[in-house]
């Protein structure tokens, strides 16, 4: 094609306003979880195209992982993943049959995400066999639900943008700072709300919310599971019962992809509230992005408190 040709051809795409280079340039970012995804959208914007692995109504610990899944990581320039072993058992397998360079352990394009948090919670001091079950052997993996860890995460990804997208150096930086200004002036919110509920007394599923409870300065006093990852005996819970009605624990809380009949049960008979609660951007509809996320948790959370609140 000469130069007039490719004149007109540009002059085309001009009229049907599609941006060429934002076409060809775009950043392929695939992530393991949704919540991640979510942020590296915030970030990157009409650069980058961003798939999630996990969908939000899945357990991240353990994913079914379709053959779709190596080919979006064949073609990745990016992969986001959460770390602390929540993917182990379908990710990295995954991610060898890829036979992607970009995206292997050391590259710019291999970026485990709790790398950039530096307050990982419940780290053992002594290292766990994960075979005896627990699994979450490297400190709790579900950091993401702690909105201020949406900040370091932010930055790391804008980071490796920079980094892999350097001519768009400048636009990732500036939507970091629009995302970072949005999310700190929503944590203030959303703490405010949560604010005359602190020191309530919560059991949940699984140790999920840690870093939540930490956040909203809830106290958890015992799990549904013995053990991450490990279902309950009919024993342990008839002793879970007790502990929460001598605690007088107002809520039992539990993601929706876990069981809902033993913690629905130890909540009524310890005369609590039984609360199913998103922990994904994607857990079912109107959760689109993170800031949608914890709008639902705080909303939902308020709400079951404040009616606890009027009948004692
Ligand atoms: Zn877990």
């Amino acid at each position: 094609m000469g130069i007039y040709g490719f004149v007109r051809v540009l002059a085309f795409f001009t009229l049907l306003s599609i941006p060429v280079l934002d076409v060809v340039a775009k950043v392929r970012i695939v992530s393991s979880i949704p919540n991640l995804a979510s942020i590296a959208e915030e970030i990157g914007g009409r650069r980058v195209e961003v798939k999630s692995l996990a969908k939000g109504y899945q357990d991240p610990h353990f994913v079914d992982p379709k053959p779709s899944f190596v080919l979006e990581l064949n073609r990745a320039d990016l992969l986001l993943y959460n770390g602390l072993d929540l993917e182990v058992a379908w990710l990295p397998v995954l991610i060898t049959g890829a036979r992607n360079s970009k995206i292997l352990p050391g590259a710019l394009g291999h970026l485990d995400c709790s790398t950039l948090i530096s307050n990982i919670l419940e780290v053992p001091t002594t290292r766990i066999d994960r075979s005896m079950g627990d699994i979450h052997p490297f400190g709790n993996p579900h950091y993401t639900l702690d909105p201020r860890n949406g900040i370091p995460i932010a930055e790391g990804i804008a980071e490796r943008l920079r980094q892999i997208d350097p001519n768009n150096a400048s636009f990732y930086e500036e939507r970091l700072r629009g995302f970072q200004e949005r999310l700190a002036a929503k944590i203030k919110e959303w703490e405010e709300r949560l604010a005359p509920y602190r020191g309530t007394e919560i059991v949940t599923y699984h140790k999920s919310w840690v870093y939540f409870s930490n956040w909203a300065g809830f106290k958890e006093v015992g799990y549904v599971e013995p053990k991450p990852g490990i279902p309950p005996s009919p024993s342990y819970v008839a002793e879970l019962i007790g502990k929460i009605r001598e605690k007088k624990v107002k809520l039992v809380i539990a993601e929706p992809y876990y069981p809902h009949k033993t913690p629905a049960v130890v909540a009524e008979k310890a005369g609590a509230s039984f609360l199913v609660l998103p922990s994904s951007v994607g857990a079912h509809e109107g959760i689109d992005t993170y800031f949608d996320l914890f709008e639902v948790i705080v909303d939902e959370v308020v709400s079951i408190l404040g009616r606890e609140g009027k009948d004692n």
